[in-house]
Protein backbone atom coordinates (compact mmCIF):
# COMPACT_ATOMS: atom_id res chain seq x y z
CA UNK A 1 0.00 0.00 0.00
CA UNK A 2 1.24 3.36 -0.54
CA UNK A 3 2.83 5.62 2.01
CA UNK A 4 1.32 8.75 2.90
CA UNK A 5 2.55 12.01 5.04
CA UNK A 6 1.32 14.78 6.23
CA UNK A 7 3.20 18.74 6.21
CA UNK A 8 4.44 17.70 9.45
CA UNK A 9 6.34 14.87 7.58
CA UNK A 10 6.29 12.85 11.52
CA UNK A 11 4.78 9.33 9.86
CA UNK A 12 4.46 7.62 7.02
CA UNK A 13 0.83 5.55 7.13
CA UNK A 14 -0.35 3.05 4.32
CA UNK A 15 -3.31 3.86 2.72
CA UNK A 16 -5.20 2.63 0.11
CA UNK A 17 -5.73 4.97 -2.18
CA UNK A 18 -7.74 6.25 -5.07
CA UNK A 19 -8.02 9.62 -7.06
CA UNK A 20 -11.11 10.23 -8.49
CA UNK A 21 -11.02 12.33 -11.65
CA UNK A 22 -15.15 13.08 -11.61
CA UNK A 23 -17.76 13.81 -9.28
CA UNK A 24 -19.50 10.45 -10.22
CA UNK A 25 -16.29 8.67 -9.41
CA UNK A 26 -16.09 10.32 -6.06
CA UNK A 27 -19.51 9.41 -5.26
CA UNK A 28 -19.28 6.09 -6.14
CA UNK A 29 -16.14 5.73 -4.10
CA UNK A 30 -17.77 7.48 -0.89
CA UNK A 31 -20.68 4.53 -1.17
CA UNK A 32 -18.40 1.66 -1.88
CA UNK A 33 -18.15 -1.04 1.18
CA UNK A 34 -14.34 -1.78 2.62
CA UNK A 35 -12.06 0.34 5.17
CA UNK A 36 -12.86 3.26 6.57
CA UNK A 37 -12.60 6.47 4.59
CA UNK A 38 -11.28 9.75 4.60
CA UNK A 39 -10.28 12.34 1.70
CA UNK A 40 -6.89 14.10 1.44
CA UNK A 41 -6.79 17.88 -0.53
CA UNK A 42 -3.24 19.24 -0.32
CA UNK A 43 -1.71 17.53 3.15
CA UNK A 44 -1.71 21.19 4.64
CA UNK A 45 -2.70 19.73 7.82
CA UNK A 46 0.76 19.22 9.99
CA UNK A 47 -0.59 16.32 11.76
CA UNK A 48 -3.38 13.00 11.25
CA UNK A 49 -6.44 14.96 10.45
CA UNK A 50 -5.66 14.12 7.29
CA UNK A 51 -4.45 10.47 7.52
CA UNK A 52 -6.33 7.52 7.83
CA UNK A 53 -4.07 4.12 8.90
CA UNK A 54 -4.59 1.16 6.69
CA UNK A 55 -7.87 2.76 5.23
CA UNK A 56 -8.99 4.20 2.13
CA UNK A 57 -8.12 8.09 1.08
CA UNK A 58 -9.21 9.43 -1.50
CA UNK A 59 -7.09 12.18 -3.23
CA UNK A 60 -8.99 14.82 -4.70
CA UNK A 61 -6.91 16.80 -6.32
CA UNK A 62 -7.93 15.75 -9.69
CA UNK A 63 -11.69 17.30 -8.87
CA UNK A 64 -10.45 21.25 -9.86
CA UNK A 65 -13.18 22.13 -12.21
CA UNK A 66 -15.04 25.13 -11.58
CA UNK A 67 -18.69 24.64 -11.68
CA UNK A 68 -19.56 28.43 -12.05
CA UNK A 69 -18.72 31.72 -11.46
CA UNK A 70 -20.81 34.34 -11.74
CA UNK A 71 -18.63 37.51 -12.22
CA UNK A 72 -21.38 40.05 -11.27
CA UNK A 73 -21.77 39.22 -7.87
CA UNK A 74 -18.65 37.08 -7.14
CA UNK A 75 -20.01 33.36 -6.35
CA UNK A 76 -17.99 30.71 -7.31
CA UNK A 77 -19.14 27.23 -7.70
CA UNK A 78 -16.06 24.60 -8.04
CA UNK A 79 -14.94 21.21 -6.89
CA UNK A 80 -13.43 20.55 -3.68
CA UNK A 81 -10.26 20.12 -4.96
CA UNK A 82 -9.94 23.46 -6.36
CA UNK A 83 -6.65 25.41 -4.70
CA UNK A 84 -6.69 28.72 -3.59
CA UNK A 85 -4.16 28.87 -5.89
CA UNK A 86 -5.62 27.86 -9.15
CA UNK A 87 -8.92 30.00 -7.72
CA UNK A 88 -6.21 33.49 -7.42
CA UNK A 89 -5.16 32.63 -10.76
CA UNK A 90 -9.06 32.68 -12.33
CA UNK A 91 -10.72 35.29 -9.94
CA UNK A 92 -8.12 38.21 -9.39
CA UNK A 93 -8.07 39.20 -13.32
CA UNK A 94 -11.86 39.21 -12.80
CA UNK A 95 -11.91 41.82 -9.87
CA UNK A 96 -12.61 39.12 -7.02
CA UNK A 97 -10.44 37.19 -4.17
CA UNK A 98 -10.89 34.49 -1.40
CA UNK A 99 -12.69 35.97 1.21
CA UNK A 100 -10.35 34.28 3.90
CA UNK A 101 -7.08 32.09 3.08
CA UNK A 102 -5.05 31.00 5.20
CA UNK A 103 -0.57 31.19 5.15
CA UNK A 104 -0.28 29.11 2.30
CA UNK A 105 -2.43 28.93 -1.14
CA UNK A 106 -1.96 25.15 -1.83
CA UNK A 107 -4.80 24.23 -0.13
CA UNK A 108 -8.08 22.56 -1.50
CA UNK A 109 -11.49 24.19 -0.96
CA UNK A 110 -12.21 20.69 0.57
CA UNK A 111 -9.72 21.11 2.98
CA UNK A 112 -10.86 25.05 3.82
CA UNK A 113 -13.96 23.27 4.65
CA UNK A 114 -13.10 20.69 6.60
CA UNK A 115 -10.71 22.59 9.13
CA UNK A 116 -12.63 25.64 8.57
CA UNK A 117 -9.76 27.93 8.33
CA UNK A 118 -9.18 31.60 9.28
CA UNK A 119 -6.49 33.85 7.82
CA UNK A 120 -5.04 37.07 8.82
CA UNK A 121 -8.78 39.10 8.74
CA UNK A 122 -10.35 36.64 10.89
CA UNK A 123 -11.81 39.65 13.38
CA UNK A 124 -13.03 41.31 10.36
CA UNK A 125 -14.84 38.35 8.43
CA UNK A 126 -14.32 35.62 10.47
CA UNK A 127 -13.61 32.17 9.44
CA UNK A 128 -13.52 30.36 5.46
CA UNK A 129 -17.56 28.57 6.48
CA UNK A 130 -18.52 32.13 7.09
CA UNK A 131 -18.44 32.31 3.51
CA UNK A 132 -19.56 29.66 1.81
CA UNK A 133 -23.34 29.36 0.64
CA UNK A 134 -23.46 25.90 -0.34
CA UNK A 135 -22.02 22.26 -0.41
CA UNK A 136 -22.14 19.30 -2.02
CA UNK A 137 -21.94 16.15 0.30
CA UNK A 138 -21.80 12.82 -0.91
CA UNK A 139 -22.69 10.14 2.26
CA UNK A 140 -21.61 6.18 2.52
CA UNK A 141 -25.83 5.82 1.95
CA UNK A 142 -25.27 6.89 -2.00
CA UNK A 143 -27.01 10.23 -0.83
CA UNK A 144 -25.83 13.19 -2.34
CA UNK A 145 -27.12 16.09 0.26
CA UNK A 146 -27.22 20.02 -0.44
CA UNK A 147 -25.92 21.77 2.43
CA UNK A 148 -26.39 25.56 3.21
CA UNK A 149 -27.55 27.47 6.38
CA UNK A 150 -31.14 26.99 5.15
CA UNK A 151 -31.17 23.46 3.79
CA UNK A 152 -29.78 20.60 6.16
CA UNK A 153 -28.66 23.10 8.66
CA UNK A 154 -27.54 20.55 11.32
CA UNK A 155 -24.92 18.39 9.08
CA UNK A 156 -23.76 22.16 7.25
CA UNK A 157 -22.66 22.73 10.97
CA UNK A 158 -21.19 19.55 11.24
CA UNK A 159 -19.54 19.65 8.01
CA UNK A 160 -17.93 23.52 8.27
CA UNK A 161 -14.95 22.38 10.92
CA UNK A 162 -15.90 18.88 10.42
CA UNK A 163 -12.29 17.48 10.00
CA UNK A 164 -13.79 15.33 6.84
CA UNK A 165 -15.90 12.93 8.48
CA UNK A 166 -19.05 13.30 7.79
CA UNK A 167 -18.81 12.59 3.77
CA UNK A 168 -17.12 13.48 1.21
CA UNK A 169 -17.18 17.24 -0.20
CA UNK A 170 -18.10 17.07 -3.65
CA UNK A 171 -18.09 20.78 -4.64
CA UNK A 172 -17.85 23.91 -2.86
CA UNK A 173 -20.23 27.55 -3.25
CA UNK A 174 -18.13 30.70 -2.14
CA UNK A 175 -18.99 34.30 -1.80
CA UNK A 176 -15.78 35.67 -2.74
CA UNK A 177 -14.80 39.30 -1.94
CA UNK A 178 -14.63 42.15 -4.59
CA UNK A 179 -10.70 43.70 -5.14
CA UNK A 180 -9.83 47.19 -7.10
CA UNK A 181 -5.88 45.69 -6.90
CA UNK A 182 -3.79 42.74 -6.57
CA UNK A 183 -1.90 44.88 -4.25
CA UNK A 184 -2.03 45.24 -0.59
CA UNK A 185 -1.47 48.49 1.51
CA UNK A 186 0.49 47.68 4.55
CA UNK A 187 2.40 49.01 7.19
CA UNK A 188 4.69 47.38 9.28
CA UNK A 189 5.96 48.13 13.56
CA UNK A 190 8.40 47.12 15.23
CA UNK A 191 7.20 45.84 18.50
CA UNK A 192 9.11 45.73 21.82
CA UNK A 193 7.11 43.39 23.85
CA UNK A 194 2.98 41.35 24.37
CA UNK A 195 1.87 44.65 25.48
CA UNK A 196 2.65 46.38 22.24
CA UNK A 197 1.26 43.66 20.54
CA UNK A 198 -2.01 43.86 22.42
CA UNK A 199 -2.27 47.92 21.70
CA UNK A 200 -1.63 47.66 18.34
CA UNK A 201 -3.81 44.78 17.16
CA UNK A 202 -6.84 46.86 19.11
CA UNK A 203 -5.94 49.91 16.99
CA UNK A 204 -6.09 48.72 13.95
CA UNK A 205 -9.81 48.22 13.10
CA UNK A 206 -9.46 49.81 10.15
CA UNK A 207 -6.90 47.22 8.79
CA UNK A 208 -8.97 43.72 7.87
CA UNK A 209 -5.11 41.98 7.99
CA UNK A 210 -3.30 41.67 11.29
CA UNK A 211 -0.73 39.24 12.10
CA UNK A 212 2.89 39.38 14.08
CA UNK A 213 5.98 37.58 13.84
CA UNK A 214 7.71 36.84 17.27
CA UNK A 215 11.03 36.43 18.31
CA UNK A 216 11.19 33.07 19.79
CA UNK A 217 14.38 33.35 21.45
CA UNK A 218 13.31 37.02 23.24
CA UNK A 219 13.11 36.42 26.93
CA UNK A 220 11.84 38.35 30.04
CA UNK A 221 10.62 41.99 29.85
CA UNK A 222 11.63 41.79 25.85
CA UNK A 223 8.88 38.55 25.43
CA UNK A 224 6.77 39.17 22.75
CA UNK A 225 9.46 41.08 20.53
CA UNK A 226 8.90 41.09 16.95
CA UNK A 227 7.30 42.64 14.12
CA UNK A 228 3.56 43.89 14.28
CA UNK A 229 2.00 43.70 10.32
CA UNK A 230 -1.54 45.36 8.85
CA UNK A 231 -2.80 45.58 5.96
CA UNK A 232 -5.72 46.18 3.11
CA UNK A 233 -6.48 45.70 -0.33
CA UNK A 234 -5.18 48.71 -2.29
CA UNK A 235 -7.76 51.14 -5.02
CA UNK A 236 -4.31 51.10 -7.41
CA UNK A 237 -2.07 48.73 -8.56
CA UNK A 238 -3.42 46.43 -10.88
CA UNK A 239 -5.24 42.59 -10.75
CA UNK A 240 -1.75 40.82 -11.42
CA UNK A 241 -1.46 37.11 -10.39
CA UNK A 242 0.80 35.45 -8.50
CA UNK A 243 3.99 33.29 -9.67
CA UNK A 244 5.28 29.79 -8.63
CA UNK A 245 7.05 29.09 -5.82
CA UNK A 246 11.44 31.05 -6.23
CA UNK A 247 12.84 28.79 -4.21
CA UNK A 248 12.64 25.15 -3.42
CA UNK A 249 13.97 22.27 -1.18
CA UNK A 250 14.76 19.19 -3.41
CA UNK A 251 15.76 16.67 -0.29
CA UNK A 252 15.50 16.50 3.14
CA UNK A 253 17.98 18.41 4.96
CA UNK A 254 20.14 16.05 7.22
CA UNK A 255 19.51 16.12 10.68
CA UNK A 256 17.67 19.09 10.06
CA UNK A 257 18.52 22.16 8.81
CA UNK A 258 16.96 24.16 11.59
CA UNK A 259 18.50 24.23 14.62
CA UNK A 260 19.07 26.63 17.48
CA UNK A 261 21.79 28.11 15.94
CA UNK A 262 20.16 28.70 12.18
CA UNK A 263 16.50 29.65 14.04
CA UNK A 264 18.34 32.16 16.24
CA UNK A 265 20.12 32.98 13.04
CA UNK A 266 16.85 33.74 10.78
CA UNK A 267 14.75 35.79 13.97
CA UNK A 268 17.62 38.11 13.97
CA UNK A 269 18.04 38.41 10.06
CA UNK A 270 13.88 39.10 10.42
CA UNK A 271 13.67 41.24 13.15
CA UNK A 272 16.45 43.32 11.97
CA UNK A 273 15.15 43.11 7.90
CA UNK A 274 15.47 47.39 7.66
CA UNK A 275 13.41 47.15 4.04
CA UNK A 276 10.38 45.52 6.06
CA UNK A 277 9.63 48.10 8.62
CA UNK A 278 7.17 51.30 7.33
CA UNK A 279 4.30 51.71 5.06
CA UNK A 280 4.86 50.16 1.57
CA UNK A 281 2.22 48.65 -0.91
CA UNK A 282 3.15 44.87 -1.88
CA UNK A 283 1.26 41.99 -3.94
CA UNK A 284 -1.25 39.68 -2.25
CA UNK A 285 1.11 36.60 -2.59
CA UNK A 286 4.21 37.91 -0.29
CA UNK A 287 1.55 39.62 1.98
CA UNK A 288 -0.71 36.57 2.10
CA UNK A 289 1.74 33.53 1.74
CA UNK A 290 5.39 34.28 2.74
CA UNK A 291 5.94 31.01 2.96
CA UNK A 292 4.91 29.53 -0.31
CA UNK A 293 7.94 31.59 -2.15
CA UNK A 294 9.93 28.19 -0.56
CA UNK A 295 8.59 25.10 -2.19
CA UNK A 296 8.42 22.44 0.39
CA UNK A 297 10.26 24.08 3.11
CA UNK A 298 8.61 21.59 5.32
CA UNK A 299 11.76 19.38 4.57
CA UNK A 300 14.28 21.63 6.02
CA UNK A 301 13.11 20.30 9.40
CA UNK A 302 15.03 16.96 8.64
CA UNK A 303 13.40 13.68 8.37
CA UNK A 304 12.27 13.15 11.81
CA UNK A 305 9.94 16.25 10.49
CA UNK A 306 8.25 18.94 12.90
CA UNK A 307 5.53 19.62 15.08
CA UNK A 308 3.04 22.25 15.36
CA UNK A 309 1.27 24.03 18.34
CA UNK A 310 -1.36 26.10 17.49
CA UNK A 311 -3.72 27.18 20.36
CA UNK A 312 -6.46 30.05 20.76
CA UNK A 313 -7.02 31.35 24.55
CA UNK A 314 -9.64 33.97 25.10
CA UNK A 315 -9.10 36.97 25.39
CA UNK A 316 -9.54 37.61 29.55
CA UNK A 317 -6.69 35.37 29.90
CA UNK A 318 -4.77 36.07 26.34
CA UNK A 319 -2.49 37.99 27.76
CA UNK A 320 -0.49 36.25 30.95
CA UNK A 321 -1.19 32.57 28.65
CA UNK A 322 1.02 34.06 25.64
CA UNK A 323 3.75 35.25 28.19
CA UNK A 324 3.54 31.77 29.73
CA UNK A 325 3.85 29.68 26.45
CA UNK A 326 6.27 31.85 24.80
CA UNK A 327 8.51 32.00 27.94
CA UNK A 328 8.00 27.82 27.91
CA UNK A 329 9.35 28.38 24.10
CA UNK A 330 12.52 30.22 25.10
CA UNK A 331 13.37 28.31 27.91
CA UNK A 332 13.17 25.21 25.67
CA UNK A 333 16.28 26.48 23.59
CA UNK A 334 15.05 24.49 20.83
CA UNK A 335 14.07 27.38 19.15
CA UNK A 336 10.72 27.81 16.86
CA UNK A 337 11.28 28.44 13.31
CA UNK A 338 7.86 30.44 13.26
CA UNK A 339 6.17 31.96 15.78
CA UNK A 340 2.43 33.74 14.48
CA UNK A 341 0.41 35.44 16.89
CA UNK A 342 -2.82 38.00 16.17
CA UNK A 343 -5.78 37.97 17.71
CA UNK A 344 -9.16 36.71 17.02
CA UNK A 345 -12.69 38.40 16.62
CA UNK A 346 -16.13 37.85 17.55
CA UNK A 347 -17.86 36.67 14.62
CA UNK A 348 -19.25 33.14 15.57
CA UNK A 349 -17.96 30.30 13.45
CA UNK A 350 -20.43 28.12 12.04
CA UNK A 351 -18.77 25.01 12.07
CA UNK A 352 -19.46 23.39 15.75
CA UNK A 353 -15.84 21.93 16.07
CA UNK A 354 -14.29 25.34 14.45
CA UNK A 355 -10.94 26.45 16.30
CA UNK A 356 -11.40 30.05 16.39
CA UNK A 357 -12.60 31.61 19.25
CA UNK A 358 -13.00 35.79 20.74
CA UNK A 359 -9.42 35.89 21.87
CA UNK A 360 -5.37 35.22 20.95
CA UNK A 361 -3.61 32.83 18.74
CA UNK A 362 -0.51 31.72 18.95
CA UNK A 363 1.34 28.89 15.88
CA UNK A 364 4.86 27.41 16.62
CA UNK A 365 6.73 25.07 15.21
CA UNK A 366 9.25 22.54 17.00
CA UNK A 367 11.46 20.38 15.04
CA UNK A 368 11.05 17.17 16.50
CA UNK A 369 13.43 15.57 19.13
CA UNK A 370 11.03 12.99 20.33
CA UNK A 371 9.79 12.75 24.06
CA UNK A 372 11.34 16.33 24.89
CA UNK A 373 9.65 17.77 22.07
CA UNK A 374 6.82 16.30 23.39
CA UNK A 375 6.91 16.95 27.08
CA UNK A 376 7.46 20.37 26.06
CA UNK A 377 4.08 20.42 24.23
CA UNK A 378 2.34 18.57 26.82
CA UNK A 379 3.25 21.93 29.09
CA UNK A 380 1.63 23.98 26.43
CA UNK A 381 -1.29 22.30 26.09
CA UNK A 382 -1.91 22.24 29.89
CA UNK A 383 -1.52 25.88 30.06
CA UNK A 384 -3.68 26.22 27.58
CA UNK A 385 -6.61 24.34 28.64
CA UNK A 386 -5.98 25.86 32.02
CA UNK A 387 -7.13 28.99 30.75
CA UNK A 388 -10.27 27.97 28.43
CA UNK A 389 -8.25 27.74 25.27
CA UNK A 390 -7.90 24.80 23.20
CA UNK A 391 -5.68 23.32 20.15
CA UNK A 392 -6.24 23.80 16.44
CA UNK A 393 -6.80 19.84 15.09
CA UNK A 394 -5.26 21.39 11.53
CA UNK A 395 -1.65 21.31 13.46
CA UNK A 396 -2.00 18.75 15.95
CA UNK A 397 -0.67 15.83 16.10
CA UNK A 398 -0.08 14.74 19.71
CA UNK A 399 -3.21 15.84 22.32
CA UNK A 400 -4.93 13.70 24.30
CA UNK A 401 -8.37 12.87 23.77
CA UNK A 402 -8.63 14.30 27.47
CA UNK A 403 -8.21 17.66 25.88
CA UNK A 404 -9.39 17.58 22.76
CA UNK A 405 -12.79 17.06 24.70
CA UNK A 406 -11.85 19.53 26.83
CA UNK A 407 -11.39 22.30 23.97
CA UNK A 408 -14.45 21.19 22.04
CA UNK A 409 -17.39 20.03 24.40
CA UNK A 410 -19.65 19.61 22.11
CA UNK A 411 -17.84 17.36 19.76
CA UNK A 412 -20.48 14.61 20.48
CA UNK A 413 -22.61 17.07 18.26
CA UNK A 414 -20.29 15.75 15.17
CA UNK A 415 -19.80 12.49 16.21
CA UNK A 416 -23.85 12.14 15.85
CA UNK A 417 -23.07 13.17 12.32
CA UNK A 418 -20.21 11.81 11.23
CA UNK A 419 -20.61 9.23 8.48
CA UNK A 420 -20.20 5.60 9.63
CA UNK A 421 -17.51 4.61 6.60
CA UNK A 422 -15.06 7.90 7.17
CA UNK A 423 -12.92 7.82 10.25
CA UNK A 424 -9.08 9.51 10.60
CA UNK A 425 -6.29 8.74 13.03
CA UNK A 426 -7.06 12.04 14.48
CA UNK A 427 -10.25 10.87 15.65
CA UNK A 428 -9.67 7.55 16.51
CA UNK A 429 -7.06 9.38 18.89
CA UNK A 430 -8.72 12.23 20.57
CA UNK A 431 -12.22 9.46 20.79
CA UNK A 432 -10.30 6.50 21.75
CA UNK A 433 -11.23 6.22 25.73
CA UNK A 434 -14.12 8.42 25.34
CA UNK A 435 -17.24 6.91 27.09
C1 LIG B 1 2.41 26.97 5.56
C2 LIG B 1 1.04 26.72 6.12
C3 LIG B 1 0.33 27.77 6.64
C4 LIG B 1 -0.96 27.55 7.16
N1 LIG B 1 -1.64 28.62 7.65
C5 LIG B 1 -2.89 28.45 8.14
C6 LIG B 1 -3.66 29.55 8.60
O1 LIG B 1 -3.19 30.69 8.59
N2 LIG B 1 -4.92 29.32 9.03
C7 LIG B 1 -5.48 28.06 9.02
O2 LIG B 1 -6.64 27.92 9.41
N3 LIG B 1 -4.77 26.99 8.58
C8 LIG B 1 -3.51 27.16 8.15
N4 LIG B 1 -2.79 26.08 7.68
C9 LIG B 1 -3.43 24.75 7.71
C10 LIG B 1 -4.20 24.46 6.43
O3 LIG B 1 -4.85 25.61 5.94
C11 LIG B 1 -5.28 23.41 6.71
O4 LIG B 1 -4.70 22.28 7.29
C12 LIG B 1 -6.07 23.02 5.48
O5 LIG B 1 -7.23 22.34 5.89
C13 LIG B 1 -5.28 22.15 4.52
O6 LIG B 1 -6.06 21.90 3.37
P1 LIG B 1 -5.75 20.66 2.43
O7 LIG B 1 -6.48 20.84 1.17
O8 LIG B 1 -4.26 20.46 2.33
O9 LIG B 1 -6.42 19.48 3.24
P2 LIG B 1 -5.76 18.20 3.95
O10 LIG B 1 -4.74 18.68 4.91
O11 LIG B 1 -5.38 17.21 2.94
O12 LIG B 1 -7.03 17.68 4.76
C14 LIG B 1 -7.55 18.44 5.82
C15 LIG B 1 -8.90 17.88 6.25
O13 LIG B 1 -9.83 18.11 5.20
C16 LIG B 1 -10.48 16.91 4.88
N5 LIG B 1 -10.87 16.99 3.47
C17 LIG B 1 -10.11 17.41 2.44
N6 LIG B 1 -10.84 17.36 1.31
C18 LIG B 1 -12.07 16.91 1.63
C19 LIG B 1 -13.24 16.63 0.90
N7 LIG B 1 -13.33 16.82 -0.42
N8 LIG B 1 -14.32 16.15 1.57
C20 LIG B 1 -14.27 15.95 2.91
N9 LIG B 1 -13.18 16.20 3.65
C21 LIG B 1 -12.09 16.68 3.02
C22 LIG B 1 -9.47 15.82 5.21
O14 LIG B 1 -10.09 14.57 5.43
C23 LIG B 1 -8.87 16.38 6.48
O15 LIG B 1 -9.68 16.08 7.59
C24 LIG B 1 -1.51 26.25 7.14
C25 LIG B 1 -0.79 25.19 6.61
C26 LIG B 1 0.49 25.40 6.10
C27 LIG B 1 1.26 24.25 5.53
Amino acid sequence: MPEVTSWGRLRRVPHEVSRPAFLDAARAAASSNGAPLLCFGMGRSYGDVCLNENGRLIVTDMLDRILLFDRERGVLRAEAGLTIDRLLRVAVPQGWFAPVVPGTKFITLGGAVANDVHGKNHESVGTFGSHVLALGLARSSGEVLTLSREENSELFAATVGGLGLTGVILWVELQLKRIASAMVDTETFAIANLDQFFRLAQESGEWPYTVAWVDCLAKGTATGRGFFIRGRHAETGGLSVHGGPRLGVPFNAPGGLLNAYTIGLFNTLYRHRPFVLGVKQVHYDPFCFPLDAVARWNRLYGPRGFFQHQSAVPMARAFETLRRLLELTAAFGEGSFLIVLKLFGDIPSPGILSFPLPGATLALDFPNKGESTRRLLDDMTEVVLSAGGRLYPAKDATMSGEAFRAGYPAWRKVEAQRDPAMMSDFWRRVTAEAA
